[in-house]
C-alpha cells in the first residue's frame, strides 16, 4: 500500500513497451463504483471477491503486461500461489512513515480511516508478512527515486525467476546461461564471509568464477572440495564442511555457496542447517537432476551405512541458481536419467512440456542450451506449485513419488549400481503406467506414448527381462508406506495424476505379473 507502485509500475511498463493497469482502477470502472465506496457500501470481502476475479481475468489473458496489485490483492494464499505462478511478483517495500505521507497525498485508502493510521499501516504489515515474503522478489522504495526502481523490478522480470513460496523461507530459482557467479555474488550481499563447497569433478570445471565473484563481493570466501560420488554424502563430509567453517572464523551470518550436484547440495545445505544451528545457503546446481529435482523442497540430508538420507533436514535455501552452462560437461549417464524426473513431472503437470520433449528428443540428448532452459524452468515450476501447496509432504506432494513406488524397488534390487536412479525411475514410470491401466485409470494410448517417449530420450522403456519377483518383494520399503497400505500415484492424463490407496501385497502381486 502505497509504496509507489503505480509509479514504478508505469515506467516499468513504458520501458518494456508493454500495456499498464492498476487493478484498482479495473475493479472500480467494472463496479462503477470508488474502492472507498465498495468497502463501505458492500465490506472487504466483496472488495477482494472483485479483485480476485478481476486479476484472474488479467492472468487468463496471458499478455504481457505490468499490474500494480493492491496491498491486499494476494492475501489469500489460493490467489498468491496461481499468481506466483503466472506471472512475476515483485513486492515494493517502504517504511511506515513513507506510507502514511504518501497515502495521505494520495488518498482513498479506506483500509486507514482509523484514529491512528499508522498503527494500521505496522499491523497491516505484519499480518501479510508470510505472503509478501513469497514473492519473487522485494524492492525497498523508501527514498530511491522511481526509474531506479523500476530498473530492479524490470531487471528482476527479465530474470524470470520461477518462486518457490515458503512463507519467511520463500526463495527464488533463477535460469540462465553462464549466470551462476553473478547472481552468486547478488545472493550473498551482507554477509560476513562464505564458504564455497563443491566436489572434486566439480571443482576444476565450475568453481572458480563463482569464487571470484565471491571474492569480489566479500572480504573471505573459503573453498571446501568434497570427495565426488554418493559413496561420499556422510557425515564424514558433514564434519570436512563444519571444520572448515571453524577454521575459517564461519558465524551465524557466513553463507554456504553449494557448487555441485545434487550431492554437493545434500550435504552442503544440510551443513548450513546445522552451523551454528542454521545459516543461510545459495545452491547453484550442476547436474540436470540437481536443478530439476533438489533445487525445490528444501529437503537436505547425508546417508547413513544402513540408507540413503536417513539423517537430514528440511532447509531451505536463499536462491538457486541454475546455470545450463554447467550442464555441458555433465556426464552422460546421469544427465540421461535426469530426463526420467522430466518426463515424470510433464506427466504429473504439464502436458506442453511432454509435448516438447516429444518433439524435440534429439535437441534434448544434444542439450540444446535454450532448449535445456525452457525444460529446467518448465520442471522447476511444476515441481514449486506442488511443494508451495504442499511443503511438508502431508498429500499433494506425494503426488511427485510416481514412477518411484517400483522405480525405487528396482534401483534397491539392483544395489543401487546396475541402474541408476533415473533408470530406476524411468522404468518405475512404465511400471506405473501399466498398473494404471491395469486399474482403469491409465489410457492404454498414453501408455505407449510414454514408453516411446522415454525410449527417444536413451531411457530404459521395456520391463521385458527385468528381475520383477525379486524387486516386487522390495516395493514399499519406503517412506511412503503406512501400515500394509500406500498411496500408489496413476496417471489419468498427461497432467492429471491421483494417488490411489493399495494394500502393499496386492501392488506387489501386480509388480510381479508385469514381466
Ligand atoms: P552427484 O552430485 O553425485 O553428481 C554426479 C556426478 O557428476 C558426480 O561424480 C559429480 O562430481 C559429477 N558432476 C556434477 N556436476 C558436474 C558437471 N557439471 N560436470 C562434470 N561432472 C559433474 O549426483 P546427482 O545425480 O547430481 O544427484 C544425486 C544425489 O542427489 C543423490 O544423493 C540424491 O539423493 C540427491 N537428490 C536430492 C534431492 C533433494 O530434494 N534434496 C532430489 C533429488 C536427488
Amino acid at each position: 500500500m502505497a509504496t509507489g507502485k503505480s509509479t514504478a509500475g508505469r515506467l516499468v511498463a513504458q520501458r518494456e513497451g508493454v500495456p499498464f493497469v492498476d487493478l484498482d482502477a479495473l475493479v472500480e470502472q467494472r463496479a462503477g463504483s470508488s474502492v472507498a465506496r465498495i468497502f463501505h457500501e458492500r465490506g472487504e470481502a466483496a472488495f477482494r471477491a472483485l479483485e480476485r476475479e478481476e486479476l484472474g481475468q488479467l492472468l487468463d489473458a496471458g499478455q504481457s503486461q505490468v499490474v500494480a496489485l493492491g496491498g491486499g490483492a494476494l492475501t489469500r494464499r489460493a490467489a498468491r500461489l496461481d499468481a506466483l505462478d503466472r506471472s512475476v511478483v515483485v513486492l515494493l517495500e517502504a517504511p511506515v512513515g513513507e506510507i502514511l505521507r504518501r497515502a495521505r497525498i494520495h488518498g482513498g485508502r479506506p483500509l486507514l480511516d482509523v484514529p491512528d493510521p499508522a498503527d494500521r499501516i505496522a499491523e497491516l504489515l505484519e499480518q501479510r508478512r508470510g505472503g509478501y515474503l513469497e514473492a519473487h522478489a522485494r524492492v525497498a522504495t523508501g527514498g530511491v527515486e522511481p526509474a531506479a526502481v523500476a530498473e530492479q523490478v524490470a531487471e528482476v522480470w527479465r530474470r524470470d525467476p520461477v518462486a518457490v513460496a515458503a512463507g519467511d523461507r520463500s526463495y527464488a530459482v533463477d535460469f540462465g546461461h553462464g549466470s551462476a557467479a553473478a547472481r552468486a555474488a547478488e545472493l550473498v550481499q551482507g554477509a560476513s564471509m562464505a564458504l564455497l563447497v563443491t566436489d572434486s569433478n566439480v571443482a576444476p570445471l565450475h568453481a572458480a568464477p563463482v569464487e571470484q565473484a565471491l571474492a569480489a563481493a566479500l572480504p573471505t570466501v573459503e573453498r571446501v572440495v568434497l570427495d565426488a560420488g554418493e559413496q561420499h554424502k556422510n557425515i564424514q563430509a558433514l564434519q570436512r564442511i563444519w571444520q572448515a567453517a571453524l577454521a575459517a572464523g564461519a558465524d551465524r551470518s557466513s553463507v554456504l555457496v553449494a557448487v555441485g550436484g545434487g550431492v554437493v547440495s545434500d550435504v552442503a545445505g544440510f551443513a548450513a542447517a546445522t552451523w551454528m544451528r542454521g545459516i543461510r545457503w545459495v545452491a547453484a546446481p550442476t547436474t540436470l537432476l540437481a536443478m530439476v529435482d533438489a533445487s525445490v523442497g528444501g529437503k537436505t540430508a547425508v546417508d547413513l551405512d544402513s540408507g540413503k538420507n536417513l539423517v537430514g533436514a528440511f532447509w531451505q535455501p536463499r536462491g538457486v541458481i541454475c546455470d545450463m552452462a554447467t550442464l555441458a560437461t555433465e556426464p552422460e549417464r546421469g544427465y540421461v536419467g535426469a530426463l526420467a524426473e522430466i518426463v515424470k513431472t510433464a506427466l504429473i503437470g504439464d502436458p506442453e512440456l511432454f509435448s516438447l520433449l516429444e518433439a524435440n528428443a534429439a535437441a534434448v540428448l544434444g542439450r540444446d542450451p535454450d532448449l535445456l532452459a525452457q525444460l529446467v524452468r518448465r520442471s522447476v515450476r511444476v515441481k514449486a506449485r506442488v511443494v508451495g501447496l504442499d511443503e511438508r509432504e502431508s498429500g499433494l506432494r506425494a503426488t511427485l513419488n510416481l514412477g518411484h513406488t517400483v522405480g525405487h524397488a528396482l534401483e534397491a534390487q539392483g544395489g543401487y549400481t546396475r541402474l541408476t536412479h533415473g533408470e530406476a525411475v524411468s522404468l518405475g514410470l512404465v511400471a506405473a503406467l501399466a498398473i494404471g491401466q491395469e486399474l482403469g485409470q491409465t489410457p492404454a494410448a498414453l501408455v505407449e506414448r510414454t514408453v516411446e517417449l522415454l525410449g527417444s530420450l536413451g531411457l530404459p522403456a521395456s520391463l521385458e527381462g527385468e528381475p520383477l519377483a525379486e524387486a516386487a518383494g522390495l516395493v514399499g520399503y519406503d517412506k511412503k508406506r503406512s501400515g500394509d497400505r500406500l498411496r500408489f500415484i496413476v496417471v489419468r492424463d498427461v497432467g492429471r495424476v491421483e494417488a490411489v490407496d493399495l494394500p502393499v501385497e496386492g501392488l506387489r502381486e501386480r509388480v510381479r505379473r508385469l514381466g
